[in-house]
């Protein structure tokens, strides 16, 4: 998509997000711009029915995750978002996903970068983002692109924690 298309979904999907979360996803971006990539919000909230499609299609592992979060009265309060590399979507360098996971963790939230690996994989996504080492050579966990916020378990956010 052309930059004036990303910069107007980006800021359409920060609409459907807690509002916490979307000023830590606004200095992602921001973040990201400024090192030069075009981060592209793919995913913000999710309804029931599009997790459960997903579920089924195995594309995530949770009937509720942190997309479904809604307020008190029942809007999307997102507390996660899914960023791409609007250059090479779905095919995201291990330099994106490292200088994501890196912003990420400077702004409070986590990314799936590492989830389902080994240990020891695990560990050398840790160095590399404690040493901003972007070019470091990593395995890739099963959700790189999720952002989600820290510090707060699904199971708490799904019983109404918010940051
Ligand atoms: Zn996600």
């Amino acid at each position: 998509m052309t930059d004036e298309q990303r910069k107007h979904n980006n800021a359409q999907k920060l609409t459907e997000c807690n509002p916490i979360l979307r000023r830590k996803v606004a200095a992602i971006i921001a973040d990201l711009e400024g090192h030069g990539w075009r981060p592209r919000i793919q995913e913000a909230w999710r309804s029931p029915a599009r997790q459960k499609q997903l579920l089924d299609d195995g594309f995530t592992k949770v009937r509720w995750g942190m997309h479904n979060a809604v307020t008190e009265d029942g809007k999307p309060d997102s507390l996660a978002v899914d960023i791409l590399d609007d250059d090479q979507p779905n095919k995201e360098s291990s330099k994106f996903l490292l200088m994501l996971a890196s912003s990420a963790k400077a702004h409070g939230c986590v990314t799936g970068i590492d989830w389902g690996l080994a240990q020891e994989d695990r560990d050398t996504i840790r160095s590399a983002v404690a040493g901003r080492d972007f070019d470091a050579t990593i395995e890739v966990g099963w959700d790189p692109c999720h952002v989600q916020i820290g510090g707060i378990s699904v199971q708490e956010a799904r019983n109404g924690a918010r940051p």
